[in-house]
């Protein structure tokens, strides 16, 4: 089917990487995606003046994205403005303890100092050991794809080297003894769903991103990010095609020939790249093949990421003593997070992370407003006695509201002018996440890079991945890069066949 456009399933940062790459380099793309608006997770909700990014607030590793420009001969600073954030993060505990996270390495020390003057020294043994992942594990490989074992084991000993095998926060452990300093240099984890004491101290390697690029927020929001690569998706002749869901892939004889959509039409394709959910992809999309049955088998005994608990919210007076990003550790570390990723319990105390964007950028509420959005790492819907977010939504964000009212956000519920809850129900229907998992497949080492799904399945021709369930997983970077391990391949393979 020379003629047919390549089929992209989802406009996710991975789905639209990808068909910038695929556009690019030439190769006509048609970009469907099932909601109205494009950006999966990082959508955007406008309320009563205010502007909300759903999703994804910490921009890191700009380069990742400004190689999508530099591919089309473009600048992203033609389109997008990057302003910084500082501090990184500011973190509060319960005992009124705060610390300003950032890469300015003199006010890390001095507040390290404060706490704990041994673990001065001890950070910065720490950020070798995340320098040395970062070169290996980011540099090298987050855009390599793992078809074949052997790429795994070419990969091993630098991994085994690295104490890959360690998780996060037993590292972190191993250079800080203060607890709340370790909690600071371990939540990094959270941000792709893992939980900070299972998830392979690879993923230290977030804290050289932050480092090197620094923390940034797109002037206008994420959204602006996602509307600049639509645009640039477009500018390069594809096509977007929204409120569009795919309901099957089309295979024959081996080979996937097209997509059926909603309305029951059929779109021949010269190959498809899913971004959406992989196992909605293998399950619902390809669930009439005897392969993908399988390997949605497979996967469901998989384990996936947490899902979360969001409010968005505006308020009508503005809140300067806090920052952009705000961490805010509740009562319990290591055993909240049990609750949350092995127990699926709803736990009464929380830990949350309270996005203020106003802070950046005042654009994003009417004046003299502060737009919030706060969320809650809570469990996936896959555990026994999942919670019943239909009546216990409502409960949880007033003892969420109630704790910010009483610690950091004074009369709140005076000043609210606006409120939207979103929770794991809303991920599953919305975003067809299985289970209601807000970052797909949890990145443990045994589910990473070759155990991950591959960014180009082994059996049926022309399917292809792109996306949080695939190498090297969550994150806009990691999505990111993902598109161009999956692009490659594509390319290549699409030459190779036109040659054949
Ligand atoms: C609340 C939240 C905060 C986050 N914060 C950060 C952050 O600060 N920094 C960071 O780097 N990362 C963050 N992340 C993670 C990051 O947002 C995600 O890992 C990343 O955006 C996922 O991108 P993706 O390419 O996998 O696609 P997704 O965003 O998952 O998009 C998939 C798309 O596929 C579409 N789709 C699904 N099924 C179908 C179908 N059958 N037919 C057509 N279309 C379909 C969906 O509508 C969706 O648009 C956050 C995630 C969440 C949920």
């Amino acid at each position: 089917m020379p003629d047919a456009p390549v089929v992209i399933i989802g406009s996710g940062f991975g789905g639209l990487a990808l068909a910038i790459r695929l556009q690019a380099a030439g190769v006509r793309t048609l970009l469907l995606d099932g909601r109205d608006q494009p950006g999966g997770r990082a959508g955007v909700f406008k309320d009563a003046g205010f502007t909300f990014d759903a999703g994804p607030t910490v921009i890191t590793a700009p380069p990742c994205l400004e190689e999508l420009f530099d591919v089309a001969g473009e600048r992203l600073a033609d389109h997008v403005d990057l302003l910084p954030v500082m501090p990184f993060y500011r973190l509060f505990w319960e005992d009124g303890d705060s610390f300003d996270y950032s890469n300015d390495l003199d006010d890390v020390r001095r507040q390290i100092a404060a706490r704990r003057p041994e673990d001065v020294d001890g950070y910065r043994r720490f950020l070798t050991y995340a320098q040395s992942v970062f070169d290996e594990g980011y540099t090298r490989l987050a855009h390599e794809p793992f078809l074949d074992i052997w790429s795994m084991v070419r990969a091993a000993p630098q991994l085994v080297k690295l104490q890959a095998y360690r998780s996060v926060y037993d590292i972190v452990g191993r250079y800080i003894r203060d607890e709340h300093l370790r909690q600071a240099f371990s939540f990094h984890s959270l941000l792709v769903g893992g939980n900070p004491f299972t998830t392979s101290s690879i993923y230290t390697l977030i804290h050289v991103l932050e480092r090197t690029w620094g923390v940034t927020f797109p002037r206008g929001g994420t959204g602006a990010l996602v509307r600049a690569l639509v645009a640039l998706y477009e500018r390069l002749g594809g096509t977007l095609r929204l409120s569009t869901p795919v309901e099957r892939i089309l295979v024959d004889n081996g080979a996937v020939t097209g997509v059926q959509v909603g309305d029951g039409s059929i779109i021949p394709a010269a190959a498809v790249a899913s971004n959406a959910d992989v196992v909605h992809t293998y399950r619902a999309l390809l669930g009439h093949d005897p392969h993908g049955r399988d390997v949605a088998g497979a996967l469901e005994r998989q384990r996936f990421s947490m899902s979360l608990f969001l409010i968005y919210f505006g308020t009508k007076r503005q809140h300067p003593h806090l920052a952009h990003h705000n961490v805010i550790f509740g009562p319990r570390y290591r055993e909240l997070l049990r609750d949350i990723f092995d127990h699926g319990t709803l736990a009464d105390d929380f830990s949350l992370y309270l996005h203020a964007p106003t802070r950046t950028d005042a654009t994003l509420a009417p004046e003299g407003c502060e737009a919030f959005y706060v969320l809650a790492p809570v469990p996936h819907l896959g555990h026994a006695n999942p919670v019943d977010w239909a009546t216990e939504g409502r409960r949880y964000a007033d003892r969420i509201l109630d704790a910010l009212e009483a610690r950091y956000i004074p009369s709140l519920r005076r000043d609210l002018v606006t409120e939207r809850i979103f929770t794991p129900i809303d991920f599953r229907q919305q975003l067809n996440a299985h289970l209601g998992s807000a970052f797909s497949l949890e990145p443990l080492l045994t589910q990473s890079a070759w155990f991950r799904v591959h960014n180009r399945d082994g059996r049926l021709r022309g399917l292809y991945f792109v996306g949080a369930g695939t190498h090297p997983g969550a994150g806009v970077p990691g999505v990111v890069n993902s598109a161009k391990a999956t692009a490659a391949l594509m390319i290549g393979d699409l030459r190779a066949r036109r040659c054949a």
